[in-house]
């Protein structure tokens, strides 16, 4: 710096000014310009002056900081920057062509950057890169405006250098982060999409094009994310929690959501989509608040995973087990529940009477002369007369009841909240309506099949073995008073 200090500008100008009689001050320049020059001297701001003819007349101290250049080598080109000081090819600059009034110039050399000062009218402003400065070329915002005479003649141009080579790479930085970002988010296989605080769609993955059929020109821009979902306007997860309103979510998302364990302010859910695919979809989707580093919202992020093959993997297999349970307690040939179900329900239904204190009841019949019938008619006829007896049962019993085949041609029902005397209606109307029934034997006449039932009623604590004595002896005595009948004693 100590050198820098040593030049001064004041040479530059005197020379740019030679030729034309004014009064100098010592230093060889009028009053004004002398100010001017001790000005821009104490300004840090890199800035130097042309005048009409191009040639520089004030280079300052922050601008020979900036450039390594001396206002020295500046007078030795004749008030011309030396070539190649600042670009690597010739490139004139915004001062030169300003002075020229050459607009389109400027545009056409600049224009990416290219912007037009805010604050002074006519003026430029760009963001360059002048490769030759510094150890690896410095990014420079340039401000250049015209100076005119008071009589609006043009004097010359001003410029002032800004070196913003470390913002400039930050931003570029940035840049190339979110572009990186927005292609692993675009080549990423799960459909997602980014809202901005103002619950606009940002981002729209391929994935979810594909999901959705919508395609990302289509939604980015729009707050229309919930088309791809839902067909009324309703807020998405991300929405929920983009307004921090997570009330909301079980407003609109029942018990179906839940807190993530993996990451922090996010929450998911699965839900069926019946708009989505040709058959609905299920949907496990995730949303997430994202914040900056200071932990401002920027916006949020919602990611969907298609689970509609493991559900219904699921609910096959669930299907799959519910039909292995019911084929492990049901009578194959009567569709009853077996006699092993008999034993366990008995058992929780003895168990509950007694809890609650409340009446049960049993039923044991047994097919009247079926020996015979099998015997005259065949073990096939024999079946369909059991399949009957089923029928009969079932259409009898009420909703609470439920009926069994025990065994061979006995079978039992179980009556809850039931006293014998209820349990004695429910028997004879089996009874009656199986002897209405019509069997014909190998298409032959009419034959009549009856039935002997049993009823025992449950006495609390008593064991299991107990009750079914009572009703099989009640059964049999049943048979002993001429069998078709109901007995209970
Ligand atoms: P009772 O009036 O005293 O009950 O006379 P019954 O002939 O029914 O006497 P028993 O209980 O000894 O006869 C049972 C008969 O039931 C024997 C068998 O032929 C018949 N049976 C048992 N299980 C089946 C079956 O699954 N299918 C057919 N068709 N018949 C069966
Ligand atoms: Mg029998
Ligand atoms: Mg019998």
């Amino acid at each position: 710096m100590q050198n820098v200090k040593k030049r001064t500008g004041g040479q530059v100008i005197a020379q740019a000014r030679d030729g034309v009689e004014r009064r100098m001050l010592p230093g060889g320049r009028r009053e004004g310009e002398q100010i001017l020059a001790m000005m821009m001297e104490g300004t840090p701001i890199p800035t130097f002056v042309i005048d009409h003819q191009h040639r520089i007349i004030c280079w300052n101290r922050a601008m020979e900081a900036l450039t390594g250049i001396t206002s020295r080598q500046i007078m030795v080109e004749g008030g011309a920057i030396p070539p190649d000081a600042l670009y690597d090819e010739e490139k004139p600059n915004l001062a030169n062509l300003l002075v020229n009034g050459a607009h389109g110039e400027i545009e056409r050399l600049y224009n990416q950057r290219l912007k037009k000062s805010d604050v002074i009218e006519g003026a430029y402003e760009v963001t360059d890169f002048f490769p030759a400065l510094g150890e690896e070329g410095k990014w420079l915002r340039c401000t250049a405006a015209i100076l005119r005479w008071p009589g609006g003649d043009i004097f010359g141009a001003i410029q002032t250098l800004e070196d913003v080579t470390d913002r400039f790479e930050t931003e570029e930085n940035l840049r190339k982060g979110e572009a990186l970002l927005s292609a692993v988010l675009r080549g990423s296989p799960i459909p997602t999409f980014v809202i901005n605080t103002d619950h606009r769609v940002i981002y729209w993955n391929r994935a979810l094009e594909e999901l959705s059929q919508i395609r990302a020109a289509d939604i980015i821009g729009t707050r229309h994310q919930w088309k791809a979902f839902y067909d009324y306007e309703r807020p998405c997860m991300a929405d929920i929690l983009l307004d921090e309103r997570r009330q909301d979510l079980r407003r609109w998302y029942f018990e179906k959501y839940t807190k993530s364990k993996l990451i922090d302010e996010a929450f998911e859910a699965t839900d069926f989509f019946p708009a989505l695919g040709d058959e609905g979809k299920w949907l496990r989707f995730t949303a997430a608040i994202l914040r900056d580093s200071d932990g401002t919202i920027l916006g949020a992020i919602e990611t969907l995973e298609d689970v509609t093959a493991r559900i219904l993997a699921e609910e096959a297999l669930r299907a799959s087990e519910k039909k292995y349970r019911n084929l492990s307690i049901t009578d194959g040939l009567t569709g009853l529940f077996n006699g092993r179900h008999f034993y366990s329900q008995l058992r929780v239904e003895m168990e509950r009477a007694t809890r609650y204190g409340h009446d049960l009841s049993l039923l044991f019949f047994d097919i009247d002369d079926f020996k015979q019938y099998n015997d005259t008619f065949g073990h096939l006829e024999g079946d369909k007369v059991l399949i009957r007896l089923a029928e009969v049962t079932r259409r009898c019993l009420r909703k609470t009841d439920s009926a069994y085949r025990f065994g061979g041609e006995e079978f039992t029902a179980i009556l809850p909240e039931t006293d014998a005397q209820a349990a004695v209606v429910i028997a004879e109307r089996i009874r009656l309506e199986f002897r209405e029934e019509k069997f014909s034997p190998g298409g032959g006449e009419a034959v009549q099949v009856t039935a002997s039932i049993g009823i025992a009623r449950y006495i609390s604590d008593e064991p299991l073995t107990e009750i079914l004595r009572r009703a099989d002896m009640n059964m049999y005595q049943a048979k002993a008073r001429g069998k078709d009948g109901v007995f209970f004693e």
